[in-house]
């Protein structure tokens, strides 16, 4: 059965057609610079890459492409052939636990949840609508970003703020990252050989969050509201003293969306650090000696470490900690330091099999008492399980 993982973007359109349920990836790519002067796409299929500039007007242009190329490269005969599409929406707020089929009153929620992930809603029904424009008799479903944890109780994800607001105006704590935290909690799982787990998966990319995960539920993760919350990141300032935020708005004249940009595009590694949000530019700082990087590199695993003794604590002990995303399938530094700040946990990484990238390994000696792992996380596989779970 040919299955559609989408990932839509205000501006972009990623991705990746499945066969399932043998989970092969047949096709996958991007459309950029939808509605921008400039638009082009990727596709890559057997393992060659092709790239075609073209005007794309709108998300529906971009489908209509893709449904052309399908044809061309033979992934399918014709429209009927793709059974599912299951598209990838950041913000479920309280109304999704699950991946759910589209209808109007989906759509509408999606909408209502928008003021919370303006970004990232809106673009995803365009995505949405149009693809269901282009291929009607294919069953569309959305998958949440929010809905792995809302497992949390409700002592974990409220704030202690005035009660009434997280009903009038729903602040709380959704998290983000949770297909990827389903993905490699569920994998861990299944190297363990047992569901009855204690996990703490770690997601480490440009955006960064941690989870605990008990018996494959969400029992706590460490974005909040929105993805600001929680660990330091690329650019994000992670958890602060929230009362910093109207104390420089006054000492600044700063308007709200001049902090929000401050928070979250010039925070974190590249606030520190002053060189950039990217790990491995601040690898080569610290190779070079520079200061700035060696402090941001020290308070990024910091806030790893007290994310991880944390939910050690929440979850009573712990069978697996987990990398994933782009730093902890990559930076080979930061998952030791991360491993080194857990020692007195009983946790021993063993140095030579963390000197790998983007390959799933174990990482810790048998010794040590809690073993870690690299899982390359699927976001797209677990949007493509989810819809094809749904299609039969
Ligand atoms: P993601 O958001 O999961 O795509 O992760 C992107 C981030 O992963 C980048 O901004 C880098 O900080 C980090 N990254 C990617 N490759 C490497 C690498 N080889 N070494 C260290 N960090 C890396």
């Amino acid at each position: 059965m040919k299955i559609l993982s989408v990932n839509a973007g205000s501006s972009s359109l990623k991705f990746q057609m499945y066969e399932m349920p043998e989970e092969q990836v047949l096709i996958s790519g991007v459309f950029e610079r939808i509605g921008i002067d400039g638009s082009f796409y990727t596709i890559k299929y057997n393992e060659e890459k092709i790239k075609k500039e073209i005007e794309l007007k709108n998300h529906k242009e971009a489908f209509n492409i893709l449904i052309k190329e399908l044809k061309d490269y033979g992934v399918v005969e014709n429209l009927n052939d793709i059974k599912g599409v299951g598209h990838r929406v950041v913000q479920g707020g309280s109304y999704f636990d699950k991946t759910v089929v589209v209808d109007d009153e989906v759509i509408a929620k999606i909408d209502e949840l928008s003021s919370l992930a303006p970004l990232h809603n809106p673009a995803a029904i365009t995505g949405i609508k149009a693809s269901q424009e282009v291929m009607p008799s294919a069953l569309q479903t959305v998958v949440f970003d929010t809905a792995f944890h809302q497992t949390m109780a409700e002592e974990t994800y409220l704030y202690a703020l005035p009660r009434e607001w997280a009903e009038k105006y729903k602040i709380r704590r959704y998290g983000a990252h949770g297909t990827s935290h389903k993905y490699v909690s569920a994998r861990a799982n299944e190297i363990l050989g047992r569901v009855n787990t204690k996990l703490i998966t770690c997601h480490i990319g440009n955006g960064a969050s941690i989870s605990a995960v008990k018996d494959g539920k969400c029992i706590n993760t460490s974005m909040g509201l929105t993805p600001n919350a929680g660990l330091i990141m690329g650019s994000r300032c992670g958890d602060i003293d929230a009362t910093i935020v109207p104390y420089i708005m006054n000492t600044l004249k700063l308007k709200p969306s001049e902090i929000d940009t401050i928070l979250n595009k010039e925070s974190g590694l590249l606030g520190i650090s002053g060189i950039s949000s990217d790990s491995r530019d601040i690898e080569d700082g610290i190779n070079k000696g520079n200061e700035d990087c060696i402090l941001a590199q020290k308070m990024y695993v910091r806030r790893i470490v007290d994310y991880i003794a944390k939910y050690y604590v929440e979850l009573g002990g712990c069978d697996a900690i987990v990398f994933t995303a782009g730093v902890g399938e990559n930076s080979i530094s930061t998952r030791r330091e991360v491993l080194d700040g857990l020692e007195v946990l009983g946790v021993i990484v063993d140095e030579e099999a963390n000197n790998v990238r983007e390959k799933e390994t174990k990482i810790t000696k048998e010794e040590s008492k809690i073993p870690a792992y690299i899982i390359p996380t699927d976001e797209e596989l677990m949007i493509a399980r989810d819809t094809y779970n749904l299609c039969i």
